[in-house]
């Protein structure tokens, strides 16, 4: 991964100054899809932003990016760089760091982050979910190249092709029934784990020709990150081209909470300028439950930019 400009982006060609000591318009947490895109409008609204992102995009083990409208293909990392690029000519500034704490402040906000302290009027939290892999010998030789996560994502390749379902528990049959959209050759394993559903979810699996296996993975078998078989503990082998897991994953709630922002079923409640219950604290992308698709993580990311642009335009400025 290409590292974040870890200097703080001294002045733009544009006038807009950024430097270590001063109160941000917006500090964005976060620099995925959805925080990087903000960073580019917000730029392009003058607005001093400072970026504060550590750790990998959620879908940094993926080589092409699928569905993202005029970029089919392209490995996710190459489209980031991109957008920090195009963010820095704008002057904004980015510093890789892991944000431990937020707060309320007189003045506004602060994140606390490499041991200091950054000051803003607004917030942006863009920091994704924390997705769960199975616990599979060697499951990471095929992450990303042929075990996916994400159906909407990955499914069209599979297109009539044999899939094996790693998945339990209350999404297992919602999630491998949606697999059926692109074949109908669907084997579910739920790793040595009870199903976890209930008997009807079981009946409707058997119904569509999905039969479930609950015997343990003991290995992933194929060649050059291409997955052609699972082999079980009770001697069974299940050929497939692609697997797809559904274990658990979460959005990164940490800093809402500790901000006081609500939350419902453990999703962040926002309004439609993507603001949440704490005026001035904003969230955009993965961590907002709607469709998890970097085109949608970019599109939060611009509406929460623009609406953080026009609350801070003075009053002196507006008409009624
Ligand atoms: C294997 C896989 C393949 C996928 N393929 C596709 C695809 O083909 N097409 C598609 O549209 N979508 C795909 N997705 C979904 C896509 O990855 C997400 O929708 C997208 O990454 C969401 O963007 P985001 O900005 O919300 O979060 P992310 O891109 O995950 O970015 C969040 C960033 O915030 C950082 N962060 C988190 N907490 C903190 C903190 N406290 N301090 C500082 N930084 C922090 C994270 O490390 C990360 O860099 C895929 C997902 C997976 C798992």
């Amino acid at each position: 991964m290409e590292a974040l400009d870890v200097a703080i982006t001294p002045a733009s060609p544009y006038g807009l100054r950024v430097d270590n000591d001063q109160t941000y318009d917006c500090v964005i947490i976060g620099g995925g899809f959805a925080g990087l895109t903000a960073a580019v409008w917000l730029g392009r609204y003058r607005r001093p932003t400072l970026v504060l992102s550590a750790g990998p995009p959620r879908n940094a083990a993926s080589h092409a990016l699928h569905g993202y409208p005029g970029f089919e293909g392209a490995n996710p990392e190459t489209l980031l760089a991109a957008l920090r690029r195009e963010a820095g000519r704008y002057g904004i500034a980015m510093t890789q760091a892991l944000v431990e704490q937020a707060e309320r402040t007189n003045e506004g906000f602060a994140a606390h982050a490499n041991r200091r302290r950054y000051r803003a009027k607004r917030l942006l939290l863009a920091t994704g979910i924390r997705d769960s892999q199975p616990d599979i010998p060697g499951f990471d030789q095929f992450a990303g190249t042929s075990a996916w996560h994400c159906p909407a994502c990955d499914g069209f390749e599979y297109s009539g092709k044999p899939l094996a379902v790693v998945s339990w528990g209350p999404q297992m049959a919602g999630y491998a029934l949606e697999l059926l959209n692109y074949t109908d050759r669907v084997t579910v394993v739920t790793h040595g784990h009870d199903p976890g559903v209930p008997p009807d979810h079981l009946d409707k699996l058997t119904a569509n020709g999905i039969s479930v296996h609950q015997s343990k993975i003991t290995a992933l078998q194929g060649r050059k990150g291409q997955v052609e078989r699972l082999l079980l503990d009770d001697g069974t082998n299940i050929p497939c081209d692609g697997l797809f897991y559904s274990i658990n994953h979460q959005p990164r709630l940490d800093l809402i909470r500790q901000l006081g922002c609500a939350t419902a079923s453990d999703c962040v409640v926002i309004n439609h300028k993507q603001e949440t219950t704490v005026p001035g604290v904003y969230a955009a992308g993965d961590i907002v439950p709607l469709e998890e698709l970097v085109v949608v993580a970019a599109a939060m990311g611009a509406v929460a930019a623009s609406n953080i642009h026009k609350s801070l335009i003075p009053d002196s400025r507006r008409v009624r």
